[in-house]
């Protein structure tokens, strides 16, 4: 994965952002090590998320965006946020959910703006 390192540092800075920015705006009263325990949490999770794509599509060759890195897997994974963030499912599972997401999302909007770009959809009929 020669961006392994690259999009893992991406995806942690964004999720682990985006959580340190809804602590601090919700009117929690959570003491500093907690709110470092989430941002941390976070952070990590949201890297992992954005190793993903390369996961299930490995960078082996300038072509291997397919499905996994096309535009339709993002509206895909956008509408699925959308979903879990109404389920009825334990809070810290969302959390979890939501920050491999967003992850993964930094990893599309990443590659999309290389020369190369992303697919629409990534699958040939
Ligand atoms: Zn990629």
């Amino acid at each position: 994965m020669p961006r392994f390192k690259e999009h893992f540092v991406q995806g942690a800075v964004v999720a682990g952002g985006r959580r340190l920015i809804s602590e601090l705006k919700s009117n929690s009263s959570v003491g500093l090590g907690e709110l470092i325990f989430k941002v941390v949490k976070s952070a990590a999770t949201g890297g992992v998320g954005a190793c993903g794509p390369d996961f299930l599509e490995p960078a082996e060759n300038a072509h291997h965006r397919k499905f996994f890195h096309s535009y339709a897997a993002a509206g895909a994974l956008g509408v699925s946020r959308e979903k879990v963030k109404s389920a009825d499912i334990d809070p810290q599972l969302k959390e979890i959910l939501d920050d491999l997401g967003i992850g993964y999302l930094v990893h599309l909007g990443a590659d999309a703006i290389t020369p190369k770009g992303l697919p629409m959809t990534g699958i040939k009929l």
